[in-house]
């Protein structure tokens, strides 16, 4: 005894080569024609029985890990043909009719992928519980100061939100709803004010439970991602945890040496610059970048000579006098 083989691709009407896109479009076009709330009388039955063969062959061909398994099937079965000891079935996982329990699919399906409707399409066999809504990613730019200390934001972004026509059906009385096209969800900009922690990073992921998607299956809406981009800054280049930023002396600093002040996170340092500093030589103030993984990085002062363009009269008898001490000539 053996169940009837169901051909999915011929339900879909589709080529067996068929890509994702080609799939669902199949599949829309054919629900709408057959959604059951389109049809009355004695139609009514006929088209639920085909809206249920369009959704199975959907569930299976939209799954890339189920068509795979079905399409290991071979297409040698015609459709309803007795499905009994198919030949290379290894790795295939049967079911007894009694574990799958009867639903909503046929009984081929039961036998291939168990009774794995909607709440467990995807995944580990043993999730229960409706379908949660999609998780959305979206960026938010922020500044290095709000990184460093965090910060309260206002967040935009675009989510899907069930269709406030149809409730997500994608159908509203005898046609298909015009609000989203049949899809059932329609676009929607939100806005949210965000808490953002201290010591985030480039590319940081906070999670927002509950904020994206709404469910179309009656489940808890999915989380939005929030990444964080941070703003190039005036001061400082970010690499990692550390940073780097530009400190300009005059010659007379460079060669003598100094005390200055520098630009941290935390406000203004007093930094000591070695006497016979070059130009391009780093500095380091240990432990002032950015915080990590538990470390703090460092910063890194960078050192730029600036060479006067406007000097007195007197700064020039001295620097005169500089040249004639350093290298024995006049100029
Ligand atoms: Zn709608």
């Amino acid at each position: 005894m053996g169940v009837a083989y169901q051909d999915y691709y011929q339900t879909l009407g589709i080529d067996r080569k068929a890509n994702e896109k080609e799939i669902k479009a199949a599949y829309r076009k054919l629900a709408r024609k057959w959604h059951p709330d389109l049809h009355s009388g004695k139609e009514k039955q006929a088209a639920e029985e085909e809206f249920k063969k369009i959704n199975e062959a959907y569930e299976v061909l939209s799954d890339p890990e189920k068509r795979a398994k079905y399409d290991q099937l071979g297409s040698n079965w015609r459709n309803g043909e007795d499905f009994g000891t198919p030949p290379d079935m290894e790795g295939f996982r049967f079911y007894s009719n009694s574990e799958a329990g009867m639903g909503d699919f046929s009984e081929f399906f039961e036998t291939l992928f168990g009774g794995a409707g909607f709440g467990r399409a995807k995944g580990t066999a043993n999730r229960t519980g409706p379908i949660k809504g999609q998780n959305i990613e979206t960026e938010l730019q922020i500044s290095l100061e709000e990184a460093y200390h965090g910060a309260e934001k206002s967040l935009q972004f675009t989510t899907r939100d069930l269709c406030p026509v149809c409730g997500g059906s994608g159908h509203n009385r005898n046609s298909f709803c015009g609000r989203c096209n049949g899809i059932g969800e329609v676009q929607a900009i939100k806005s949210l004010s965000v808490k953002i922690p201290a010591g985030v990073h480039e590319g940081s992921r906070i999670r927002l439970k509950g904020q994206g998607a709404e469910s179309g299956y009656g489940g808890p809406k999915g989380d939005l991602y929030m990444i964080i981009r941070l703003k190039p800054h005036p001061v400082f280049a970010v690499n990692k945890a550390d940073l780097e930023n530009e400190l300009v002396l005059r010659p007379e600093q460079a060669v003598l040496g100094d005390q200055v002040q520098v630009k941290t996170l935390d406000g203004t340092v007093t930094m000591k610059v070695p006497p016979g500093i070059h130009t391009g030589k780093r500095l380091r103030l240990k432990g002032k970048g950015l915080s990590y993984k538990g470390t703090r990085g460092d910063q890194y002062v960078r050192i730029s000579i600036d060479i006067p363009g406007n000097i007195t009269e007197e700064e020039e008898r001295l620097y005169r006098e500089l040249a004639v001490l350093s290298r024995g000539v006049k100029v």
